[in-house]
C-alpha cells in the first residue's frame, strides 16, 4: 500500500550536544497504513530519536522520510505545520505536557484553536465528543489536570493528540508511568481508537510485554540500529536475535499470554556508550553467542530469514539450530 510511513537510512545526529551522538544508524522501516508497529529496546538505544525523526520533530542528517508517498525529509514552514495535523505524538508523561493552569476542555481544544476557523460552539462539541471517546465524562471538561488520576491524564493526552484527526500517531512510553492494571486499559483504548479512527501507530516502549499487547509487527532496536523485525506473534514464537531472546527471557512469567516457554538467554554487562559504539556487531560485547573473530570485526546487516522476519546476526541460523551455543559463563 502506498500510504503509511517510511524511514530509510540514517544516521540521525542530535545537534547541539557534545560529543555529537549518532542516535539512529542505518534504519529502514516501513509502516503500512492501519498497522501498529512496535519499537522496543532499552533506554538510550535511539528509539525516541527514531520516532521523533519519523514525525519530523527532528530533521535527519541523511536518508529520507516518506509519508503517504510524499518526501517530508526537509519540509519546512507551512507544509510542516500542515503535516503536524496528520502526524501526532503521544508523550510519556502526560502530567508534564499538560499545563496545570488550564482546564481539561481547553487543553483538549488547543489543537483546534491553533488550527483556527472552527466556531467556539463547534469546538466545544468536538471536545465533548473526543472526551467521551477516550472514556472521560465530558462533564469533567471544567476540571484541572491535578484533579485527575494518572490514567485519566493519559486519556487527556490521547484526546489532545487525536482531536485533529491525525492519520499517523507515534506514542513514546505512553503507559510506562502507569500501574499495570491501568496500562492494559489504556492499551485497549489505543487499539479501539486505532480501528474507530483508522489510525496508524508507531508504538515505542522499553517493555516488550507492553509492545506485544498492541503491535502487529515489532522492531527490536539496539544501540541505534534495528536488530530484528517480525510479526509480533512470530517474534515471540521464534526470536532469532540473541538480544531479542534476552528481552523475552526477562519478562516475568504470565505477562506474555499465549507464548511457550523459551530458553533463557542472558545479556552480559551494561549497554556500551552510543558515543563510541563497539566495532562489528554492536551487541558483541554483551552477546553470549558472540564469536569474536567475526562478530567484533564484521557488521551484520538486517536480512530476511522467513516471511516478514528479518534479523541482523551473523549466526542466526546456527543459534536457532543449536550449532552455535551460548558460553556458559560471562567472559
Ligand atoms: Fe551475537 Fe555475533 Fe549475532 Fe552479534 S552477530 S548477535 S555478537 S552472534
Ligand atoms: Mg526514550
Amino acid at each position: 500500500r502506498g500510504l503509511g510511513q517510511r524511514f530509510r537510512a540514517g544516521p540521525v545526529r542530535l545537534f547541539g550536544r557534545t560529543p555529537q551522538v549518532v542516535a539512529v544508524d542505518e534504519v529502514d522501516l516501513r509502516i503500512h497504513e492501519g498497522e501498529v508497529v512496535g519499537l522496543v529496546g532499552e533506554s538510550g538505544c535511539g528509539k525516541s530519536t527514531l520516532g521523533r525523526t519519523m514525525v519530523r520533530l527532528f530533521e535527519p542528517t541523511s536518508g529520507s522520510i516518506t509519508f503517504a508517498g510524499e518526501d517530508i525529509t526537509h519540509v519546512r514552514g507551512k507544509r510542516l505545520r500542515e503535516l503536524r495535523r496528520d502526524i501526532q505524538f503521544i508523550f510519556q508523561d502526560p502530567s508534564s505536557s499538560l499545563d496545570p493552569r488550564r482546564r481539561i476542555g481547553s487543553l483538549v481544544a488547543e489543537g483546534l484553536e491553533i488550527r483556527g476557523g472552527i466556531p467556539a460552539a463547534r469546538r466545544a462539541e468536538m471536545v465533548a465528543e473526543m472526551l467521551d471517546r477516550v472514556g472521560i465524562d465530558p462533564g469533567m471538561a471544567r476540571r484541572y489536570p491535578h484533579e485527575l488520576s494518572g490514567g485519566q491524564r493519559q486519556r487527556i493526552g490521547i484526546a489532545r493528540a487525536l482531536i485533529l484527526r491525525p492519520r499517523f500517531v507515534v506514542t513514546d512510553e505512553a503507559v510506562s508511568a502507569l500501574d499495570l492494571s491501568v496500562q492494559s486499559k489504556i492499551l485497549n483504548l489505543l487499539r479501539e481508537l486505532k480501528d474507530e479512527l483508522k489510525l496508524t501507530y508507531l508504538f515505542i516502549s522499553h517493555d516488550l510485554a507492553v509492545v506485544h499487547h498492541v503491535a502487529d509487527r515489532i522492531a527490536v532496536m539496539y544501540l541505534g540500529g534495528i536488530v530484528e523485525l517480525a510479526p509480533a506473534a512470530e517474534l515471540h514464537r521464534r526470536p532469532l536475535h540473541p538480544y531479542t531472546m534476552s528481552l523475552i527471557s526477562s519478562i516475568p512469567e504470565g505477562r506474555l499470554a499465549g507464548t511457550e516457554p523459551h530458553r533463557t538467554v542472558r545479556v552480559e554487562g551494561d549497554p556500551p556508550s552510543p558515543v563510541d559504539p563497539p566495532s562489528g556487531c554492536r551487541f558483541h560485547t554483551r552477546c553470549a553467542f558472540a564469536r569474536p573473530e567475526r562478530c567484533a570485526t564484521e557488521k551484520p546487516v538486517l536480512r530476511q530469514l522467513g516471511t516478514g522476519h528479518s534479523v541482523a546476526c551473523h549466526f542466526a541460523e546456527e543459534i536457532a539450530d543449536g550449532t552455535v551455543t551460548a558460553r556458559s559463563a560471562p567472559v
